[in-house]
């Protein structure tokens, strides 16, 4: 797998960059990576002009349209339709060009409203979505059986990871667009030095997330570009840490992180999503794999990196 040229689709975003520094500090020699302006993955003859010239031996479709609980109701039809587009155009590629493997990456929130928790695999296509983030989670259920339906007609060898709620280096700290660990970030450092008293948390507090550092995830997809095969596994598995918290208990870690003392104050105009989203983690570490970093251990170097992109400039909202 060392010798072996992998496309990372994304590596600008949370995930794919932080797939790069894995393969990096592994010493890959062949990692492939293009730039928007060069391809763009929503445009089938870009992609299959990128396969036939770059020809990957492995891909890991990192490359996404995400955002936060707003974003995904305010802006559905971008959501369903650029992830529809993406997943449509590599997976096909992958397949039509040989590709040895596949890591294709979804998202938790693929799994029912109301889901057991922790959420097993078998959860998958048991009940209603989440209206909040339906159209991005068809769109990853799509690639899903995409994916499965591939390997069934094709013997490929497509594998599709499903990640918990993810924050690190790369995120987008956009307000109104972001998930909750950036935007509490930007908002707890912003009332640090503007000196607020208090700090304001959308919804009421209560739901429940796991949220895992993309290091963790690059070293979930490391792992399975090395260990993991289609065959092995069900249609998906889980990548999480098995550990969620109160969105309170989310920010005060927040708050203690970036060194804010405030109030919390909730704001309930806004949406909660989902009561509670924790994965089900046992298939993966049956396998051998397990998340390594604790929200606490994880939150600084997120922290660095919003301060050294986004502290000098607070007004800018735009991240790709
Ligand atoms: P979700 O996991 O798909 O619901 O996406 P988010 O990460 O955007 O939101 C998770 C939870 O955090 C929801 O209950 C939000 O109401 C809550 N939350 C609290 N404050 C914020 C905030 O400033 N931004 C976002 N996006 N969510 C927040």
């Amino acid at each position: 797998m060392m010798d072996d040229s992998i496309f990372v689709a994304g590596h600008r975003g949370l995930v794919g960059s932080a797939v790069v520094r894995q393969l990096q500090r592994l010493g890959h020699g062949h990692i492939i990576t293009a730039l928007r302006p060069q391809l763009d993955l929503t445009e089938p003859s870009d992609v299959e002009a990128f396969f036939e010239t770059h020809k990957p031996a492995q891909v890991v479709l990192a490359a996404a349209k995400v955002g936060g609980i707003l974003a995904n109701a305010e802006r559905p039809a971008e959501f369903i339709r650029d992830n529809l587009a993406i997943q449509n155009n590599v997976i096909d590629a992958c397949h039509r060009h040989g590709v040895r493997k596949l890591v294709f990456l979804g998202s938790s929130c693929i799994y029912p409203k109301f889901a057991p928790q922790p959420i097993p695999e078998s959860a998958l296509l048991t009940g209603a979505l989440e209206p909040t983030n339906e159209a991005y989670a068809i769109a990853k259920i799509a690639g899903i059986k995409m994916c499965a339906a591939y390997n069934r007609q094709h013997g490929t060898n497509f594998l599709s990871l499903m990640p918990t709620n993810l924050y690190g280096p790369g995120d987008n700290y956009d307000p109104r667009g972001s998930h909750v660990l950036p935007a509490l970030i930007r908002r707890a450092h912003e009332a640090r030095m503007t000196g607020q008293s208090e700090l304001v948390v959308w919804g009421s507090g209560t739901p429940r997330r796991e949220l895992m550092h993309a290091d963790d995830l690059a070293s979930a997809c490391v792992f399975a570009l090395q260990r993991l095969n289609a065959r092995d596994i069900g249609e998906c598995i889980n990548v999480g840490t098995g550990i969620d918290l109160t969105i309170r208990e989310i920010a005060e870690t927040v708050m203690h992180a970036v060194g804010y003392s405030g109030r919390i104050v909730f704001d309930t105009s806004k949406p909660d999503g989902t009561p509670r989203k924790v994965l089900d983690v046992s298939a993966l570490r049956a396998l051998g794999w397990t998340a390594r970093i604790a929200l606490p251990a994880g939150i600084p170097s997120a922290y660095e990196d919003f301060l050294a992109r986004h502290a000098a400039a607070p007004t800018a909202t735009h991240n790709t």
